[in-house]
């Protein structure tokens, strides 16, 4: 068969997977002009959908953009930082100045420190090789900070065009369609054919006559539990609205079970307690340490769920973590699942993640 192209982004049309790029219905080869299913809603629905796309390829076409001009907005998940941050950006973008952009600021507690949060991000990024002109917080389904987000786009990006990179499930697409209906409204906002010198698919929306915001595909980021889970398994460990702590007093030798995706020990230590912030529909469980192996193995799936048959089937098997907590406030993080806030510390506890995605400690905020 001819290779078919992509009126819109260009990108090589597929008919074999909706999830990736290029794909549109078998149907819609015989219209005059073929458009990706991606490019076919932009155009009659001004909306974007992600594609993804395995890191390899991912990188190859984003550091397509490394010559040339213009600024990078890497959008994250506030909720699984450790999971979204593109580690070494500015080897795959080239040097150009990065915006980071905290989204989906509705589900953390209203109480939450944004400074603190704020400076964690930028330490967090600078962990990862990321030197950022400014963070963000936002919130894309709320609209919360999106209009302070893009008077800073405006200031920083000096005429030129603005590059949307992220990781998939950050929130991008929902990001995208706000600004586009905030800036264009409706209207026809595929503009060029290809990016200049290549056949990628990107999709650009028009900033002004010159200028672009450029929509790059999600990156598949392994460390995210995201890809570890069935659909309906994601839906109920993404929280959808502001995450209510919840407090357990333990002992030491008790163990949290969070469904049967995650589990805390508390090994060592006085008795304190354990602040909990999960999406508020994950059962958590507590138990004997000397039990818990015991009610996994039973229960995982039953008492202790999600995971469901089908995340069963592709989750990695939990692998054990020790760590010993000082004296300060400290959050253990479950990337992707929450995290739980230890407010006086001097103990030992074990994590259990599903293995390659590392539970991390953090300076509580
Ligand atoms: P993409 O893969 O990066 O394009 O992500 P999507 O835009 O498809 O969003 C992934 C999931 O996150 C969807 O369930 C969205 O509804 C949700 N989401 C996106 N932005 C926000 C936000 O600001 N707050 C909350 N609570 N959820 C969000």
């Amino acid at each position: 068969m001819e290779e078919i192209y992509c009126q819109g982004c260009g990108a090589p049309i597929q008919t074999t997977d909706p999830e990736k790029q290029g794909y549109t219905p078998k149907s819609s080869l015989d219209r005059e002009t073929v458009l990706c299913k991606r490019c076919f809603r932009l155009k009659h629905y001004n909306e974007i959908q992600d594609v993804s796309i395995t890191d390899d390829d991912f990188l190859n076409m984003v550091s397509e953009i490394r010559d040339t001009d213009g600024i990078v907005v890497h959008l994250i998940d506030i909720f699984d930082v450790n999971g979204s941050m593109i580690k070494g950006l500015p080897r795959i973008v080239g040097e150009k100045p990065v915006l980071l952009v905290g989204n989906k600021m509705d589900l953390l507690p209203k109480s939450t420190k944004k400074r603190k949060l704020t400076q964690w991000l930028r330490s967090s990024a600078k962990e990862s090789g990321i030197n950022v002109e400014g963070v963000y917080l936002i919130s894309s389904v709320k609209g919360y900070g999106l209009s302070e987000l893009t008077e800073a786009i405006e200031l920083h990006r000096y005429q030129k065009d603005v590059y949307i990179v992220g990781t998939t499930n950050v929130g991008k697409s929902t990001f995208i369609n706000r600004l586009i209906k905030q800036t264009t409204g409706a209207g026809d906002v595929i503009t060029t054919s290809y990016f200049p010198g290549t056949t990628l698919g990107f999709i650009e929306i028009p900033l002004d006559d010159e200028t672009a915001l450029i929509d790059t595909p999600g990156i598949v980021n392994k460390q995210q539990i995201a890809h570890y889970v069935s659909d309906d398994d994601l839906k109920i460990i993404t929280p959808n609205k502001e995450i209510k702590p919840r407090v357990y007093q333990l002992n030491n030798q008790q163990t949290l079970f969070f469904g049967g995706l995650a589990r805390l020990d508390f090994v060592k230590g006085d008795r304190q307690s354990f602040i909990c912030y999960f999406s508020n529909d994950i059962s958590i469980h507590r138990t004997k340490l000397e039990k818990a192996d015991n009610l996994f193995n039973e229960h995982r799936g039953g008492l202790l769920s999600p995971p469901d048959e089908k995340t069963m089937e592709i989750i990695p098997d939990l692998t054990e973590r020790e760590f010993r907590i000082t004296n300060e406030k400290t959050d253990i993080v479950f990337p992707g699942l929450g995290w739980v806030t230890v407010p006086n510390g001097n103990i030992t506890v074990a994590a259990h993640s599903p293995k390659g995605v590392n539970v991390t400690l953090r300076k509580s905020f």
